[in-house]
């Protein structure tokens, strides 16, 4: 199966489980819009309360808040977001496609070095243990001539991002003739750019409405709230706000599901700190936010980190983690020190002293800031696609299985009467209460066990509880693992200890201080 039937796949099996449905699908869907089902929205908040949790619990400098989405406009002027949030942004005539300009780059490029990771890969298969893959990537024709051509494609880029040269975009489109996906044609518009937000009115026309933006990111809400925090919380620096929250963006290109949405959730931080110090910080939030990510198991070789090409004027370093989706490496968090920017351009356009006073220094400054910004829908895009599985059996059976972490399951236990007679549905219930009270418990009595397996499977629940006619004289049931689908006899006594230590969170924010 390729790459992008197993994408298929995962995006049919997010709708026929109630993870992820197209926003108004009885009117057709609205392009990059979604909304999330019932077992979506479950491992969605446990993605928030994992990431809330390690922030602002394991860092104790760390403090969340709650902004609202509307702002006041003159945010955005002083953010910079209304002159310059935009994208380069390309149509193809025949197709009528449009087309992020720098995207349709990065492609070009992520197919050389695909190329160059193929010819390693046969070279290892054909040389094996004698095979020197430092060297033969260093002497083989092929490899560096590809090399070359993604380094020269990397350099005017990069060149071409920095001096904001929009007919030098275009131009390396036409030298290494990229051809439009869908009409397979290199007959392209000159890019333009067009800004990513969604504006609408706040107050009613007749007593003169002002026109607003969606925000789109959560960051702002952050940076005008400094003060607040800092002097309500007594925050000494260093220190951090954390924020989950919606973000909206007019993208250009509305494809790979809930990769890039118009409207999206943001888990972000900024991290104050003294001028001077932000490298440190960043160094640090880079481990802490990987190590995150890590705490998964979904494969550590999955993540790596990708420096940016372009620093925003205002940023000193940038980086992302990108994780491996079924359409390659894409980002899912970026990492920005951000100098003092954002809180000297709100002083200006304010009018208002946001500095702070160091007492240690004994001195005044703005402080410089480095943010964590991270795509909850990426992050459960990435989770999902890890952990889906169709699974071959013995005796020519298959299921679907969800490895998903136990910490983040929609639902922890799924709890069946064998049958639905001899009191055994009552049994079950009393199983259920003892659990739904920590649990997220399901009761199902419907169809044969295997097939309620199956579901469970299917949206990754780590255990099902089995009530026989054994349980009435014994207080015993079977639990059944996901993973190993073993089967076990305990005592419903046990149950509690056994699933609270496999899905506490806790497991999970250890292995990100250890
Ligand atoms: P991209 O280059 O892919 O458009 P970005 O660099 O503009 O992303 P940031 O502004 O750094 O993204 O936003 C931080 C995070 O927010 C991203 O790492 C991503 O996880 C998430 N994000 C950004 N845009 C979208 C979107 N349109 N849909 C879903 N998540 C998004």
């Amino acid at each position: 199966m390729t790459q992008e039937d197993v994408f298929k796949k995962l995006v049919a099996h997010c709708k026929e489980y109630g993870f992820v449905f197209p926003s108004s699908g009885i009117y057709d869907g609205l392009g990059a819009v979604y909304d999330y089902g019932q077992n979506g929205v479950e491992l969605k908040n446990n993605i928030k309360r994992y990431w809330w949790e390690a922030m602002t619990m394991l860092n104790d400098n760390v403090v969340g808040i709650d902004a609202a989405i509307f702002m006041h406009p003159t945010t955005w002027k002083a953010s910079g977001h209304v002159d310059a949030f935009n994208d380069p942004l390309i149509d193809n005539r025949d197709s009528k496609k449009r087309y992020r300009a720098d995207v349709l780059i990065e492609d070009l490029m992520a197919k050389y070095e695909e190329k160059i990771e193929k010819e390693v890969d046969k070279a290892k298969k054909r040389f094996g243990e004698s095979f020197d893959e430092k060297l033969f990537r260093e002497t083989n024709p092929r490899i560096l001539e590809n090399a070359q051509k993604r380094n020269e494609i990397h350099s005017r880029f990069v060149k071409a991002l920095n001096d904001n040269d929009l007919i030098e975009l275009k131009q390396i489109i036409v030298d290494y003739e990229v051809v439009c996906p869908i009409s397979g044609t290199k007959n392209w518009t000159d890019v333009r750019q067009f800004n990513l937000m969604f504006a609408t009115e706040i107050g009613s026309t007749s007593d003169g409405a002002t026109k607003i933006y969606l925000r789109p990111e959560t960051a702002q809400g952050i940076f005008v709230n400094f003060l607040n925090v800092q002097k309500t919380g007594r925050m000494k620096i260093p220190f951090g706000i954390a924020q989950i929250g919606k973000a909206f963006r007019n993208e250009i290109v509305a494809r790979q599901f809930i990769f890039r949405m118009r409207e999206f959730e943001q888990m972000e931080m900024q991290f104050f700190v003294r001028p001077g110090e932000e490298m440190e910080w960043f160094k640090f939030w880079k481990n802490f936010r990987l190590k995150w990510h890590k705490a998964f198991g979904l494969g550590d070789h999955k993540y790596r980190f990708h420096d940016h090409d372009k620093l925003a004027h205002y940023a000193n370093a940038a980086t992302d983690i990108e994780f491996e989706m079924p359409f390659g490496f894409k980002e899912v968090e970026g990492i920005h020190s951000r100098t003092d920017f954002d809180l000297v351009q709100h002083e200006k356009y304010s009018g208002k002293n946001i500095k702070y006073f160091d007492p240690e220094l004994n001195e005044s400054y703005t402080p410089y800031v480095v943010e964590t910004s991270i795509g909850v829908d990426r992050t459960f895009l990435s989770i999902m696609a890890a952990s889906y599985e169709e699974q071959q059996l013995e005796g020519g059976d298959s299921r679907v299985v969800l490895h998903l972490p136990f910490e983040l399951s929609p639902v922890k236990v799924a709890v069946f009467p064998l049958v639905k007679k001899d009191g055994l549905p009552q049994k079950a219930e009393e199983v259920v209460k003892l659990l739904k009270f920590d649990f997220k418990v399901v009761y199902d009595e419907k169809d044969s066990v295997g097939k309620r397996y199956r579901r469970q499977d299917a949206i990754g629940t780590p255990f099902c509880v089995t009530i026989d006619h054994q349980t009435l004289e014994d207080d015993t049931v079977t639990i059944r693992h996901r993973d190993t689908m073993q089967q076990e006899r305990l005592k419903i006594g046990d149950l509690y200890a056994i699933v609270n230590e496999a899905v506490s969170m806790k497991n999970l924010l250890g292995k990100i201080v250890i």
